[in-house]
């Protein structure tokens, strides 16, 4: 596993063939990583850095070669799921939802309308990431400014951890619009790799709203999407090649055409939902309770169930 995760890791210079000039080349074409690489055509890359036909077929296979993109058993599969942690909730039955909390080496969602707790999920989560783990940091991409470290200190001190260490271990970065936070997802890598941090949970919350604002009208949307496809790509990189829990947030829209069931849905279309492995409808229930609907998964039964947000955190009803 641990060969494999740094395989991902080599670096376009390490490719025969490629030099620090090339290199550069590529960088500013786009092409970031091996798989970009090794799913491209000859033709893009002579024009791209100018190298001759063969260095280009040279450079194609050598990424091929590296990324192992052929099969493995079943078993190996199971061995690697064995690698999974879960994170909890807060809330046992929210967590039994999800057989047992929000997956590592995976993206979850939740979408709802405002006000229906997917901020205070994302909160709930890096308190149970921080008291899991006594070394492990959490990372909250805060795009609509909801991030409150009072509600982190409260969850906490509830969880019996140490309040102010507690948020030492959240590094938070503020996204100013949708290019901001894509490339605050690619700094996570940095924290990983150079600060040696042991990031275990990201949260984007919102994953959507940028995009939503920036691109507005019809013309746009095909560009919006591609753009979200690519920032979806990164985060499922990022959950996978260092078996991360990656929590993002999503808002929902009016379904004018929708008259029977529920009238509204998550932004971002096929490629968010392609694209986060669980999928979590949140919204609010009778009494100041919240009703998490399991909309997409794998591998269990879609599901519903109900908890509370409390000062402490997401806790069941009692
Ligand atoms: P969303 O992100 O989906 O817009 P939030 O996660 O911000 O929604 O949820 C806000 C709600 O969480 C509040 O309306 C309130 O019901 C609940 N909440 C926030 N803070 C507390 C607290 N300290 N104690 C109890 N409930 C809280
Ligand atoms: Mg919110």
């Amino acid at each position: 596993m641990k060969a494999e995760l740094q395989m991902e890791k080599l670096n376009l210079i390490d490719l025969p063939g490629v030099g620090a000039a090339t290199a550069e080349k590529l960088e500013q074409a786009g092409y970031r990583d091996l798989m970009s690489i090794a799913v491209s055509t000859v033709g893009e890359l002579i024009e791209v850095t100018g190298v001759t036909e063969a260095v280009g077929r040279k450079m194609i296979n050598a990424a091929r070669d590296s990324m192992k993109m052929g099969f493995e058993t079943g078993t190996q599969v199971l061995q690697r799921r064995q690698l999974v942690n879960k994170y909890s909730t807060g809330s046992v039955a929210f967590d039994n939802l999800l057989g047992g909390g929000f997956e590592t080496g995976s993206i979850t969602e939740c979408f709802g309308e405002f006000g229906s707790g997917k901020t205070q999920v994302g909160h709930a989560l890096c308190v149970n990431v921080l008291k899991n783990d006594p070394e492990a940091y959490a990372v909250y991409i805060d795009t609509e400014n909801t991030f409150r470290p009072e509600r982190i200190q409260q969850m906490a001190t509830a969880a019996g951890l140490d309040s102010e260490e507690a948020l030492s271990r959240i590094m938070v970065a503020r996204a100013f619009n949708s290019d901001h936070q894509m490339l605050l997802t690619e700094k996570v890598d940095t924290l990983i790799t150079e600060q040696k941090k042991k990031v275990r949970l990201v949260v984007v919350d919102s994953l959507t709203a940028h995009f939503r604002a920036e691109f507005i009208g019809r013309g746009t949307l095909a560009e919006r999407q591609q753009k979200l496809n690519r920032h979806m790509h990164d985060l499922a990189k990022v959950a996978q090649s260092n078996n991360i829990c990656v929590y993002v947030t999503n808002q929902v829209m009016a379904k004018p055409d929708q008259f029977f069931g529920d009238p509204t849905q998550a932004i971002g279309g096929h490629v968010v939902a392609h694209a986060s492995t669980f999928r979590i409808y949140l919204r609010k229930g009778k009494k100041g309770t919240r009703v998490a609907k399991l909309i997409d998964s794998p591998m269990h039964p879609d599901g519903e169930c109900c908890f509370e947000v409390q000062e402490g955190g997401l806790k069941d009803l009692v």
